[in-house]
């Protein structure tokens, strides 16, 4: 069998692995560009959602998260993005009770993701920069167990 030298890392000159990594940081960059861009996409599905929410109820929700990202636990009062509980693709509303603020970097890797699967994500394979330590790892699942049964699930 013959390997070929592009699908052997270890074989790559210097010049090929810089490429690669160019590639893969522009990537990522490009990913959180588009997260953060409010598509219009993303203003004609919160218009078919449904539902409102104020800035009073973003800042209740706030205390009641108690400063910190809804999934991943990092202090988010300096900065943080409103996530969609049950993400709007799947059908999710726009209101108050389907309202969590997030990390920015927890909200751009869930994306559509519901919040389950996205827990099992970040805890499994590990995919969110945050969880790191096991004490991390528990306030996560600690966070997302209150949520799960203290918020109406109900769309
Ligand atoms: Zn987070």
């Amino acid at each position: 069998m013959v390997i070929r030298r592009y699908e052997d890392p270890l074989m790559w000159t210097d010049e090929e692995r810089a490429s690669f990594v160019e590639r893969q940081t522009q990537w990522a960059l490009e990913q959180k560009r588009r997260c953060h861009r409010a598509s219009d996409n993303k203003r004609r599905a919160l218009k078919a959602a449904g539902g409102n929410h104020t800035a009073e109820d973003i800042r209740q929700q706030m205390v009641s998260q108690s400063g910190a990202c809804a999934y991943c636990g990092a202090d988010i009062t300096q900065k943080y993005h409103v996530d969609h509980y049950i993400p709007l693709s799947m059908g999710g509303s726009n209101g108050a009770e389907n309202i969590v603020l997030a990390c920015p970097s927890c909200n751009c890797a869930k994306g559509s993701l519901m919040p389950d699967v996205f827990l099992r994500k970040i805890l499994v394979r590990g995919l969110n920069a945050h969880v790191v330590t096991e004490a991390e790892e528990m306030a996560a699942v600690e966070h997302m167990g209150r949520l799960i049964f203290g918020k109406a699930v109900a769309a």
